[in-house]
């Protein structure tokens, strides 16, 4: 998803209390950004960021950080949050390429990849935010107990990522090829993409895995 040329886009996520740049600065300080010791579960590539606050709107003792590369879509998201904001709720420009330059290791107790980019091409395969790489970096910042939650209608980025979780050492838990009719759709809640895809008819999948560090 990426809306080009959103005039000022940049300024009006610099004027808001809710929303930084790559904050190098608040590394190992994200308990006193929200004044409380409670978890930490972050989305990477949040898009308009419907999933995360529903989430946040639901679970006022859990801290959620949404992340977002391009700021013409973040402030889409910001947008809809003009009306009320989860007091739980801060939203981050920046490439998760970079997510080891704001979080200490340890500090993020689950990571939510949702309708991540397929990158189709197999020379871009380590863009894929299910790729070794991205495991790696993910593997630093997710507390030993942590856990990583994936879904995309997507076939072929699935089962790279099924691949890629049991290569890195990752312990998958669970997984469905046909998610709203499993188990594991309880309390499910929907994306923008998933709703788009799904009211296509196309079936959703979803994978959960264990940090390395649990065995
Ligand atoms: N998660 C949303 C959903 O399910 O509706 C949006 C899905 S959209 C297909 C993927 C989003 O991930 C885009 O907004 C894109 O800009 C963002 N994204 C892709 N690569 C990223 C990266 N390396 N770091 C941060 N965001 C990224």
């Amino acid at each position: 998803m990426r809306l080009r040329n959103v005039p000022g886009s940049r300024e009006t996520l610099a004027a808001s209390d809710c929303c930084y740049e790559t904050p190098a600065q608040l590394k190992g300080r994200w308990h006193e950004v929200f004044g409380n010791q409670n978890p930490v579960r972050i989305e990477i590539g949040m898009g308009k960021g419907r999933f995360i606050t529903q989430l946040a709107f639901q679970n006022p003792d859990i801290n959620y950080i949404g992340i977002e590369k391009y700021s013409s879509v973040l402030v889409r998201a910001l947008e809809k949050l003009e009306e009320e904001k989860p007091a739980n709720l801060r939203l981050i420009r920046m490439d998760a390429e970079e997510i080891e330059k704001i979080f200490v290791p340890g500090e993020v107790e689950r990571i939510y990849l949702n309708f991540s980019d397929p990158w189709p091409k197999d020379r871009h395969a380590k863009r894929r935010l299910t790729s070794g790489a991205f495991l790696k970096r993910y593997e630093h910042i997710l507390r030993p107990d942590g856990i990583l939650e994936f879904k995309t209608d997507n076939r072929m980025l699935f089962d790279f990522s099924l691949e890629s979780v049991k290569e890195a050492g990752w312990k998958l838990l669970d997984y469905t090829c046909d998610l709203h009719h499993s188990p594991m759709a309880e309390g499910n809640v929907m994306t923008e993409y998933e709703e788009k895809f799904s009211s296509r008819g196309n079936p959703i999948c979803k994978l959960t895995a264990a940090h390395p560090g649990v065995r």
